[in-house]
């Protein structure tokens, strides 16, 4: 089997006003993606996904751009399912053969940042593609399921101390979520209104729900021990980037300061952020978004880490279909996967894109039978919110 092409389109879809949410990233009214395509000789089309950072609509044209110009010349004429190989081609360009004869890493410049979203993207779709060569759903490549269906968590919450609860309760009215993850940091101003927040949301879900608490990486470490003081009674699931990505050392003085449990890692590159977070006992959850950290094959290796240090892993999963698809399978067959992130924002790159659907039922999500990623995307909308 013989890569034929490869293609990446920047996608943006339109958010309608009234479905928009106002968090400390601004406004969003548009949804962005990379949607991967990789074709082969043998008629299987592989799909991925690769993300550039929030807000970012040329970024996610100069991803676009690294993909068709950069990478796809690599990979043509390849064999898709050698999947280790090309991960290291892409990862060490011009000195992938030592890398490959000498079993370590000869990267390039672009060992963050979107050079790794690019191969991300392109990872996706490799397993796509043997997924379907095979007849199998990537989990059962990865070792097999450890169940057919996985607990989600409704991910939203961006409401004031007095609409929270309704919020919250309102996601749990639609898919029966017994965990929900909300909003809090900078965009609150003082710390003290975040935690009055979250406060509400704990009085109106009672003590059986599951809660988050997200920051989005906006608090100073005094401001986020501050914030771990303030609702150590309220139990959380776990309080998502405190500080900053660029604080590890400042993260794992949080997690040292309190016993609410820290999690981590959309922001972070390759498992060699996550063996950093891990060393310097920075989180309890590690948190890769495949499309962004390196695709399913660091995405596994991060897994290990997990494992290996005694950590969790939730994979973040505010993305399309195909990167969604990608964290579930990983999750699902990870001796450390353990709950899926479930988007309750307009998400119409999970939701329209492919003709399936992950449907909710008691907060659990199937985990599918279907080959490969197991999505159909659906090209008619593809090439109707294609921007380049
Ligand atoms: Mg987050």
């Amino acid at each position: 089997m013989r890569i034929t092409r490869v293609e990446a389109s920047w996608v943006q879809v339109p958010i309608p006003p009234d479905r928009q949410h106002l968090s400390d990233f601004g406004r969003q009214p548009t949804f962005d993606s990379v949607i991967v395509r990789v074709e082969t000789e043998s008629g299987i089309t592989g799909w991925g996904e690769a993300k550039a950072g929030v807000a970012s609509t040329a970024a996610c044209a100069g991803l676009a751009a690294i993909i068709n110009q950069d990478l796809a010349p690599l990979l043509v004429g390849e064999d898709p399912r050698d999947i280790s190989r090309l991960w290291d081609v892409l990862y060490n360009m011009p000195r992938q053969g030592f890398a490959i004869d000498r079993g370590h890493v000869f990267p390039t410049l672009g060992r963050r940042g979107l050079s790794i979203s690019a191969i991300a993207g392109i990872d996706i779709a490799l397993w796509d593609i043997l997924g379907k060569s095979l007849g199998a759903p990537i989990w059962r490549l990865l070792g097999g399921r450890r169940a057919e269906r996985m607990p989600a968590y409704a991910s939203g919450g961006w409401a004031d101390e007095n609409k929270i609860g309704e919020q919250l309760l309102g996601y749990i009215d639609k898919g029966g979520f017994r965990a929900v993850k909300m909003r809090v940091g900078s965009m609150d101003g003082p710390v003290a209104r975040s935690a009055a927040r979250v406060r509400a949301a704990r009085r109106a879900l009672g003590p059986e729900v599951g809660l988050a608490a997200d920051a989005h990486g906006t608090w100073t470490v005094a401001e986020a021990k501050a914030f771990c003081r303030m609702v150590e009674d309220c139990d959380l699931l776990w309080f998502e980037e405190p500080v900053t990505a660029d604080d590890k050392q400042g993260q794992a003085e949080v997690r040292r300061a309190s016993a609410v449990p820290i999690s981590s890692g959309e922001s972070e590159f390759t498992r060699h952020d996550f063996r950093e977070l891990a060393e310097l006992r920075a989180a309890d959850v590690l948190q890769p978004d495949l499309a962004i950290a390196g695709g399913i094959t660091e995405g596994v290796r991060i897994g290990a880490i997990a494992t290996a240090f005694n950590l969790r892993l939730a994979p973040h999963l505010w993305s399309g279909a195909p990167a969604f698809a990608a964290g579930l399978h990983l999750a699902a067959s990870n001796s450390a996967g353990f709950i899926l992130e479930y988007s309750l924002g307009h998400n119409p790159m999970l939701h329209d894109l492919i003709e399936e659907r992950f449907p909710v039922q008691d907060g659990m999500v199937d985990v599918p039978d279907r080959p490969g990623l197991g999505i159909t995307v659906k090209e008619d909308f593809l090439n109707r919110y294609r921007r380049q």
